[in-house]
Parts: structure tokens; C-alpha cells; sequence
């Protein structure tokens, strides 16, 4: 069944096109804690109860027409009409980059990184203080500026393009979609060909020192971009693994 409900905006007028968040949570009471919270941080809060009414909002903002689409997405992960894992993988795959935090109950390791592979930037598990949720959605926001810096020059290795300025990327010739988290990544090591990195120092660079998962987060990330990149991610050519040190391009 489709849910009618309009979704409900939080705007305050004289913070309007300021930054927006769209929350997707269907129990009341944390959809309300989130709402204050964000609004507290002077964001412009939109929310939505099901999966399907998070889809429609997100796709009305990527209408031409549309001057201000979302700058942040905080999702749950059990939610009617579609999940957050599903909705999370439709978004990505409709080349939607969008930063997403999933906020869940679902604790587990496996549940984290399924939340990461499918694309969400960051993963948060309930209960779990505001202060952190909003330490972890301004540092999501600040790497969205610093990816639509204005930059020049267009980065090439091999078959792969990266076009900095649109963050957009090419392998043999076709486009693929990205996660923010993706697209920094592959810029970091494209920028600077053979050098090896660390787990430690990819965490710096591209989840920023206020990160509190594991590195792990990074084996993930290089797999996915290995999948996307890759003629054969088991052989991959482009994303080496440096055995007892982290990785390096090509
Ligand atoms: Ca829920």
C-alpha cells in the first residue's frame, strides 16, 4: 500500500535554502529527537515515514527544476515500503550521490557493512547520543564541500577518467557511479600513481580524522571500486594490494 502522507517540512523561514537534511524514520519519537537536533544545528529538516515516501521526495529534488536538493540523507534501516539497504542501493544505482548516514538498530558487523557496501558514507547504530549524530553529519557535509570545490584539470590513468569538477567517472569509456566516499578515494590514488597508502592514512584522507570506524571501512570501499574499475576485480590491475601495507594505483 502506498502511504498518501504528505511529507512534513521543519523550514524555518529565515533559514531557508539553507543546508537539508532529509531524515527517513518511521518511529515517531526518534524522527522527532532527530528533527530538533538538526534544526538545533540551523538545518533545514524534511522527513519522510517509509521508504517510498523518502524515494519520491529524493527524486522530486533531482528534477532540473529544482533549485535545492538534498545536501544529507539520514536513513533508517527497517522501514516500510522499501528498506534502507534497498533504498540506499536504488539511490546509488540512479547515479544519486547524496551523502547517506544510516541511523539503525541493526548493531552487527555484517549489517555495518552491508550498509557500506551498498553505498550509505557512514552508519551509526542505535541509541546513540545527538552530539554524535551531528559530529558525524557536519563531517559528511564537509567533504561534500570540499568535493564540489571548483577544480580544473581532468585526471587520467589508463582507461580510467575522473572529471574532479563534476565528480563524475569513466572506465573505458562508460560511466560509473560512485559513493562521495568512492569517488575521493579513487581521486586520492589517481593523484598520486604507485604511491602506497595505509589503511590509516586513506581513513585520514578520505573519512577525515573525526572517523570512528575501523579500517576495515577501507577494504570494503576497495573492493566496491575494484568491482566498478576492474576488467577482473580478483586480478585487479588498477587497485593493488600491498601486502603488510595498504594499497596503491596501478
Ligand atoms: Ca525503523
Amino acid at each position: 500500500m502506498l502511504s498518501l502522507d504528505r511529507p512534513k517540512s521543519h523550514s524555518s523561514p529565515e533559514l531557508a535554502r539553507a543546508t537539508r537534511v532529509l531524515v527517513v524514520e518511521d518511529e515517531d519519537l526518534i524522527r522527532e529527537m532527530l528533527v530538533l537536533a538538526l534544526e538545533g544545528e540551523g538545518y533545514e529538516v524534511v522527513t519522510a515515514e517509509d521508504g517510498r515516501a523518502a524515494l519520491n521526495l529524493l527524486q522530486e529534488a533531482e528534477l532540473p527544476e529544482v533549485e535545492f536538493p538534498y545536501n544529507l540523507l539520514i536513513l533508517d534501516l527497517m522501514l516500510p515500503q522499501i528498506n534502507g539497504l534497498d533504498l540506499c542501493r536504488l539511490l546509488r544505482y540512479q547515479a544519486n550521490h547524496v551523502p547517506i548516514l544510516i541511523v539503525s538498530a541493526k548493531s552487527s558487523e555484517t549489517d555495518r557493512v552491508l550498509g557500506l557496501e551498498v553505498g550509505a558514507d557512514d552508519y551509526i547504530t542505535k541509541p546513540f547520543s545527538m552530539r554524535e549524530l551531528i559530529a558525524r553529519c557536519r563531517a559528511l557535509l564537509r567533504r561534500q564541500r570540499f568535493c564540489s570545490l571548483p577544480q580544473t584539470s581532468v585526471l587520467q590513468a589508463r582507461d580510467i577518467t575522473l572529471y574532479p569538477q563534476e565528480c563524475r567517472v569513466t572506465v573505458r569509456g562508460k560511466e560509473v557511479s560512485l559513493s562521495p566516499k568512492e569517488f575521493r578515494l579513487l581521486e586520492l590514488f589517481i593523484s598520486h600513481p604507485r604511491r602506497v597508502w595505509s589503511r590509516e592514512q586513506l581513513i585520514d584522507r578520505v573519512w577525515g580524522p573525526d572517523f570512528l570506524g575501523d579500517t576495515k571501512t577501507v577494504d570494503v570501499h576497495i573492493r566496491w571500486l575494484r568491482e566498478k574499475l576492474e576488467q577482473d576485480p580478483s586480478q585487479p590491475e588498477y587497485l593493488i594490494t600491498v601486502r603488510g601495507f595498504g594499497y596503491r594505483f596501478g
